[in-house]
């Protein structure tokens, strides 16, 4: 559609080198993760063994009221337990079994862990090995870590899924199965699985799956398709189960979902005819979806401060689709396999950046006064103040933006702010 407004750069991945900073991070922690994955696998149960802190931060990221009965908690550590005066693992027993008095449903319950559970080294990969011995056949408990040292806030969901990744049942089918991997929400799945199945892909595998005891087998004929570009560590633990990624641009717009499916099809054999004719249909409807808001963000600027690993996607998706002029493109990690068939597409002449600084990069913001920066929340606010517009990252995980009937709403999430601007201009803000 845009393809050819965009001047490509024609960089193998291994010559891609985003400039590297250290310094200091603003960014959410993996806890905040739960929220999507709680909602995804709705018979877990995320316990987070951690302190009132980590409590308040899932509570508030949530958004529900405590009567609503979530199925999320934290196992608050006190003072005595950090002081190593209490035995925790006691605690936790306890907290277990109340919560399963109060939900007999729950399939599984993933202990999360935090800084605080970190800092005192309290291992709860053994804790989740002997409940799960305790509760045989009842409930099974899986360990990872949610904790913000050192980590962004989507690594939560790499981390727990490469630890259900660890238990897969291995596959000894000699037929090809398509895995997808990440989490999406429900009606996503529900459209990709229509489209694979238009296209003769059947028996498709979602990681994770709405159901946490309906796991998918895994073994040397699993095709792996990422739908989230933050799971490297869960593509890792997949691939030592033998099982082969398709490499593919995130299903991120018309163009990105196109190339995305287009991958799953040419490995299972689908022939260019049926591809196009199964695909077109959706690209046109969702190219006409962007047509909408490209005349509004055609030509405005962007920056992107490293927060939720969906920067370069994005920034693919906004030049190439939207025709945005992207001025900055931070990314916390650039994993250049998980990556790989989406660096070709990048624009050039862009400053990309691995890590973060936080200052000096908030100084190139305001001296480069993007129409639009896209941000972690604690960031949002001050350089609304200061009259730059914003875009919460976080938001792009809490809403369905993959796949071609989601790409009009993913434009639509960037072009609200700048129309929230207009608004404010000629003072009829609605
Ligand atoms: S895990 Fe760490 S960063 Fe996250 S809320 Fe708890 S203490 Fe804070």
């Amino acid at each position: 559609m845009t393809a050819d407004v965009i001047a490509v750069s024609t960089q193998p991945v291994e010559r891609f080198q985003p400039v590297q900073e250290r310094g200091q991070r603003a960014v959410f922690c993996g806890l905040t993760s739960i929220i999507w994955l709680h909602r995804k696998i709705q018979d877990a149960f995320f316990l987070v063994v951690g302190s009132r802190t980590c409590a308040h931060l899932i509570q508030s990221a949530a958004g529900v009221m405590i009567f609503a009965e979530p199925r999320f908690g934290t196992a608050v550590l006190g003072d005595r337990d950090l002081a190593g005066m209490a035995d925790c693992h006691d605690e936790l027993d306890r907290v277990v079994a109340q919560v399963l008095e109060r939900r007999p449903e729950l399939k599984s319950i993933f202990l999360v862990g935090s800084c605080p559970s970190e800092v005192i080294k309290l291992d709860l990969d053994n804790a989740a090995g002997r409940l799960s011995r305790e509760y045989d056949g009842q409930v099974r408990f899986v360990a990872y870590s949610g904790s913000g040292i050192e980590t962004t806030f989507t690594q939560g969901e790499d981390n727990c899924l490469a630890s259900l990744a660890a238990d897969l049942p291995s596959d000894t089918r000699e037929e090809s199965r398509l895995l997808v991997v990440g989490t999406v929400p429900d009606i996503v799945e529900d459209q990709f699985r229509r489209l694979f199945s238009q296209m003769g892909i059947e028996g498709v595998d979602f990681f994770p799956g709405s159901q946490s005891t309906d796991l998918p087998s895994i073994g040397k004929n699993t095709r792996l398709l990422l739908a989230q570009p933050f799971l490297g560590e869960t593509l890792r633990a997949l691939e030592s189960h033998g099982a082969t990624l398709l490499p593919a641009p995130f299903p991120l717009g018309a163009e990105g979902s196109n190339a995305w499916f287009r991958s799953a099809a040419d490995a299972f054999g689908v022939t260019a005819q049926v591809q196009d004719s199964v695909l077109t249909p959706p690209r046109l409807r969702a190219e006409a979806a962007l047509g909408k808001y490209r005349d509004e963000l055609a030509g405005k600027s962007f920056t992107m401060l490293p927060d939720s690993q969906l920067e370069i996607p994005l920034a693919r998706f906004l030049a190439r689709e939207c025709g945005m002029t992207p001025r900055e493109v931070g990314t916390p990690f650039f994993d250049a396999r998980v990556m790989e068939a989406e660096v070709p597409l990048l624009p050039s002449e862009v400053d990309w950046v691995e890590g973060q600084d936080l200052d000096p990069a908030l100084d190139r913001v305001r001296a480069a006064r993007p129409d639009l920066t896209v941000c972690g929340l604690g960031i949002a606010n001050p350089l609304e103040a200061e009259g730059l517009r914003t875009k919460w990252s976080i938001e792009l995980l809490f809403t369905p933006i993959q796949g071609f009937e989601q790409a009009g709403d993913l434009a639509e999430l960037f072009a609200r702010p700048l129309r929230r601007e207009q608004a404010l201009e000629v003072g009829s803000w609605s």
